[in-house]
């Protein structure tokens, strides 16, 4: 039987992961939206590219609640995006209103669903996420880690005039300004990077993946990233869905790995079909995990925005 997938928000990030999905055949797609008759309008144009495109899966728009039910897969991208000048923590209260409004809509119809959370806050919104419906930690995840490390994979590739393909990267701790892109645990074709890249740039080019959402925002002007992002959420849908065993960065539930304790932040993790099911606690340099610490305090701090 197909998988069904739903996809919350049907605006550039749901629209695109929509399409995605449907490309991939990952399953039937459910695009809600509370914005009336859109999402209907969007499925029906996705669906209609299948015969061209070569893919079987409906993508059925909605607004209705009800039609989410039994979702192998909730992938949640409704919430505002972040202005130019707005760090993506102004958008705290606001989507925390939109996030509950989604859990409300969904939860009744799904006895226990996997939700993969793209609204930002990222890490706090899954955290959220979880608490709100009282998942199991394994079934709720979020997506930051691999499209900042797609991000930096992009860079090295643009900067070395090699194939995209040909390049690994980590980047772990909170999608924000206190992520931690790590060169040591990145490689092309399993060279390390800190071979083939002077420290001085490299240095240069971990800065503009730190600042990679924020520059789309500046040109943009409108709005924030989707592309990249739509497709590092299909990534995590693909490895959940299809049972890759994937290890991938990814916002998770921490229980003291990393000295981190009751927090979601992004560190590798193995994707299967049970959700998150293994938790890599690398021996991080000392710096590094400093960094990642601290990157996790800043996010407790911000926590208490919510009310935790
Ligand atoms: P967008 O404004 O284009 O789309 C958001 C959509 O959510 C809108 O269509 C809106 O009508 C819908 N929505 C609002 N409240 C809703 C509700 N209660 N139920 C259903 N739908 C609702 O924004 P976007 O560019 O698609 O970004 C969406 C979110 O994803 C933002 O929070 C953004 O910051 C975040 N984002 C995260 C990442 C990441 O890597 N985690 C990357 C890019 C964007």
């Amino acid at each position: 039987m197909r998988k069904k997938i739903t996809v919350v928000g049907a605006g550039h990030v749901g629209e695109i992961t929509a399409h995605l999905l449907a490309e991939a055949n990952l399953g039937d797609i459910v695009l809600i939206d509370v914005v009336e008759d859109m999402p209907k309008g969007k499925g029906l144009d996705i669906t209609q590219s299948g015969p061209v495109r070569g893919f079987d899966v409906l993508v059925h728009g909605t607004n209705d609640w009800k039609d989410t039910a039994d979702s192998d897969l909730i992938v949640i991208t409704a919430g505002m995006a972040r202005k130019p000048g707005m760090s993506r923590e102004d958008l705290f209260t606001a989507n925390q209103k939109i996030m509950d409004g989604v859990l409300d809509g969904c939860m009744p119809h799904n006895k226990n669903p996997m939700l993969l959370v793209v609204t930002n806050p990222l890490d706090i919104m899954t955290y959220h996420a979880f608490k709100r419906t009282g998942l199991p930690w394994q079934r709720v995840f979020g997506q930051a880690g691999i499209l900042d490390s797609t991000r930096f994979r992009a860079f090295i590739a643009m900067e070395l005039g090699i194939s995209m393909r040909d390049t690994q990267a980590m980047v772990m701790g909170g999608h924000g300004d206190t992520m931690v892109p790590l060169p040591r645990y990145t490689t092309v074709s399993g060279i390390p990077v800190t071979e083939l890249i002077p420290q001085e740039r490299l240095d240069q080019i971990v800065a503009r993946t730190r600042d990679g959402g924020g520059e789309i925002v500046k040109l943009l002007k409108t709005g924030s990233a989707y592309f990249a992002p739509a497709a590092s959420t299909v990534e995590m849908a693909d490895a959940v869905l299809n049972d890759c065993k994937r290890v991938l960065p990814s916002s998770v539930y921490l229980q003291g790995q990393y000295g981190i304790k009751d927090i979601y932040i992004g560190v590798p993790v193995t994707l299967g079909a049970n959700g998150v099911e293994k938790i890599w606690e690398l021996k991080l340099a000392q710096d590094d995990l400093a960094l990642l610490q601290k990157s996790a305090a800043t996010y407790k701090e911000h926590l208490k925005i919510l009310g935790y």
